[in-house]
């Protein structure tokens, strides 16, 4: 099952009271007690992604209920778990206190079997509601990042990153250079071998772009049979050492196809963005890619399979 749940209760008597309850209707699997706020708290920070409600008293010496409550409030990390308070029968304001300082519900003592059960159930059941949904929007956002075929950072999530970047190299001063790549003759690979076939071939460059570039590096597919590279803190001639490991093993590495394995080859262009003093000077994102496509369309006139550094980019 999984569940723990964390109980705070300055009475020894309380705490396995509680414990047995749960016990004998099977609700968790885990049970951590502590016997005030500051002992809670610990085991809190401890056991962070294992707690899946805490059951706390008000009244405890020490460090008490609504300590507790406001420490564990003001922590972002523990805001998905639920805590039930433990109120006096007849005491309005202490409830109340509770359900707006951060409590999702409370419970009166000496409170019954049968209500403590029901009102643990509940929140059980909307934590676990929570956790999926949670879940969901984390896939759902990573796929709004990803493109399904290559696995790698779709263009606008890769231009996100560049914007990201290129701040970072102007707040520190260093080089940022753009590797834009494109496949060879990618069109008569469609074309001779099938789609099946192109689409391996845009697997393996991602994935040998993936395992060769350092974990700073940014890949990204910026468009059908064109990915992008981001270097940070990289120079010109640093980016052309990275980048041609690249090209060398994509050459290197066998494509698929249904008439056995081919190869592939990617030209590449280079530019880099050094910032210097005078931001008035500074190349605009599109003009860096605009140059690093300049840089790639000599790297095809040459002759292909190479990779060219854009004139500029070789003197800060
Ligand atoms: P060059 O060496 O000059 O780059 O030649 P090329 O054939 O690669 O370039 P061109 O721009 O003429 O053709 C790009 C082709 O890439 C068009 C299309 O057949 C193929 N392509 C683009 N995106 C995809 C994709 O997602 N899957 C597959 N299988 N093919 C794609
Ligand atoms: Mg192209
Ligand atoms: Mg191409």
């Amino acid at each position: 099952m999984g569940d723990c749940v964390l109980i705070i209760d300055d009475s020894e008597m309380i705490r396995k009271k509680v414990r047995e309850v749960f016990e004998a209707e099977n609700m968790f699997s885990e049970y951590l007690m502590a016997s005030d706020g500051m002992e809670g708290f610990k085991f809190l920070v401890t056991n962070k992604d294992r707690v899946d409600l805490i059951l706390c008293d008000v009244v405890m010496p020490k460090f008490d209920g609504f300590k507790f409550l406001t420490l564990k409030t003001s922590k972002p990390d523990f805001a998905e778990i639920p805590v039930i308070m433990l109120t006096g029968q007849d005491d309005v304001e202490t409830k109340v206190k509770s359900l707006t300082s951060g409590a999702q519900d409370y419970l009166t003592k000496p409170f019954h079997d049968q209500e403590l059960i029901a009102r643990v159930a509940i929140h059980k059941k909307l934590k676990k509601l929570q956790d999926e949904m949670r879940e969901k929007n984390a896939r759902l956002e990573e796929m709004n990042r990803t493109d399904a075929l290559t696995k790698l950072p779709n263009r606008r999530f890769f231009m996100e990153s560049f914007s990201r970047e290129y701040e970072r190299a102007k707040r520190y001063g260093e080089p940022l250079s753009y590797v834009m790549c494109d496949l060879d003759k990618f069109k008569s690979v469609n074309d001779n071998y099938g789609h099946i076939a192109g689409d391996n071939a845009l697997v393996v460059a991602a994935k040998v772009l993936k395992d060769t570039l350092r974990t700073n590096d940014l890949p990204g597919r910026y468009g059908g049979e064109e990915f992008g590279m981001l270097l940070p803190e990289t120079d010109a001639e640093g980016a052309q050492i990275v980048a041609d490991r690249c090209r060398e093993i994509i050459a290197q590495t066998p494509v698929e196809t249904d008439q056995g394995n081919i190869s592939i080859t990617i030209s590449m262009g280079i530019s880099t963005f050094y910032p210097t003093r005078d931001e008035s000077e500074h190349p605009t994102i599109s003009k860096i890619i605009d140059l690093a496509d300049g840089a790639l369309y000599q790297a095809k006139e040459d002759g292909r399979n190479r990779v060219v550094i854009e004139a500029g980019s070789l003197k800060p």
